[in-house]
């Protein structure tokens, strides 16, 4: 199998000098493994904290141990009843070629039903982390303005779409104007807005004229900054992430507003609250998986993919995506 490990921490921004690559051989087939062909490798933002020896919610990947990472293979061989060589499944086998897993510790994929991508992004984990924020957290209520960042990514992009199947209005926030264009045209938003352009928050204002009830936070930084003066009262922000935040060495420029934030917190009683997805498992897994797969299947939502071909160049892929370079949601075509 050939493999990306960590090669060195970075400091800012992921570069050539984090990975390196390697080529080892597989141990042989034990009762209950399978032997897998990875064919698609994802690359998603949490990635960067596990680069990072900070504390988090999970621990780092070590100095020279695989990347991990969310993957979809091919069984070529199996000792596990229940799995036959030609199968699809679900792995967590991170960024290499090939790999032997325990065949309890995998799901089979159905490639008649979606694409197996699919597994990897709208019917997956980002997929799933849209659904139950918004739902669970978000709240959102028709006739709700519903906003969101990162729009044409996984998440965000589910995020819009299933706040406007729950009759709020959706709006989008996305880099540059190819990425905004497809947010009105590709997922129905009711309204989509550029953060890089100098007139973002006069854009933000004329798209929410009647103020902010749900923001879904991806970003953070000066989206965050821009949409907090447009909250209203009661509004719910389930936080989700910080994309603009994943590369800084330092704390941001400006004065502290967390007095001022906190202010605003109590006076327009705002509820805040964090979330990793895998929380929501028991209470929303197998309601995620039927309505979403109904959604999908019907066109109600839909999703974009950005395939980069070669795990070689899967650490430049993941470095161009939090900086917005992707625009879907990126996977690596292995092989
Ligand atoms: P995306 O495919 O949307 O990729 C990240 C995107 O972030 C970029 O494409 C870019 O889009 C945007 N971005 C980067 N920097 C900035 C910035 N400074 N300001 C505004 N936008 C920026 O990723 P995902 O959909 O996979 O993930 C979205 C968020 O959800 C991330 O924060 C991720 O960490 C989080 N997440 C959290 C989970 C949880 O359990 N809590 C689980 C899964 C994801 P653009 O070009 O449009 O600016």
């Amino acid at each position: 199998t050939t493999q990306i490990l960590l090669a060195q921490r970075p400091v800012g921004e992921p570069d050539a000098a984090t990975f390196s690559t390697t080529t080892r051989s597989l141990p042989e087939l034990e009762e209950g493994q399978v032997a897998l062909a990875i064919r698609y490798l994802s690359l998603d933002p949490y990635m960067r904290g596990r680069l990072s020896a900070a504390k988090s919610y999970a621990a780092p990947v070590e100095i020279g141990d695989v990347m991990v990472g969310g993957t979809v293979g091919e069984v070529v061989e199996s000792r596990f009843d229940g799995l036959a060589p030609g199968d699809m499944v679900l792995s967590y086998s991170g960024w290499q070629s090939a790999d032997v897993v325990d065949g309890r510790h995998v799901r089979k994929l159905d490639p008649t039903l979606a694409p197996v991508t699919t597994a990897l992004g709208v019917l997956g984990m980002p997929g799933f982390t849209a659904y139950a924020g918004l739902l669970e957290i978000g709240r959102p209520k028709e006739g709700e303005t519903v906003v969101v960042a990162a729009a044409t990514g996984p998440v965000g992009s589910a995020v819009g779409q299933i706040a406007r199947i729950k009759g709020a209005r959706a709006v989008g926030i996305a880099g540059g104007p190819t990425k905004v264009r497809a947010l009105t045209e590709e997922f129905g938003f009711d309204a989509a807005l550029d953060h890089r352009a100098p007139d973002f928050r006069d854009q933000l204002k004329a798209a929410t004229p009647d103020g902010i009830d749900v923001y879904f936070e991806n970003v953070g930084g000066g989206v965050f900054d821009a949409v907090r003066r447009r909250l209203n009262t009661y509004a719910r922000i389930p936080v989700c992430g910080l994309v603009a935040n994943y590369n800084l060495t330092s704390q941001p420029e400006g004065p502290d507003q967390l007095a001022g934030f906190m202010g605003q917190v109590l006076t327009q009683s705002l509820t805040i609250r964090g979330f990793i997805q895998d929380e929501f498992t028991r209470s929303h897994g197998r309601d995620f998986v039927r309505e979403m797969g109904e959604w999908v299947a019907s066109g109600q939502v839909r999703y974009r993919e950005d395939v980069v071909e070669g795990l070689e160049n899967a650490g430049a892929a993941f470095a161009g995506m939090l900086r917005g370079d992707n625009f879907g949601k990126l996977v690596v075509k292995v092989s």
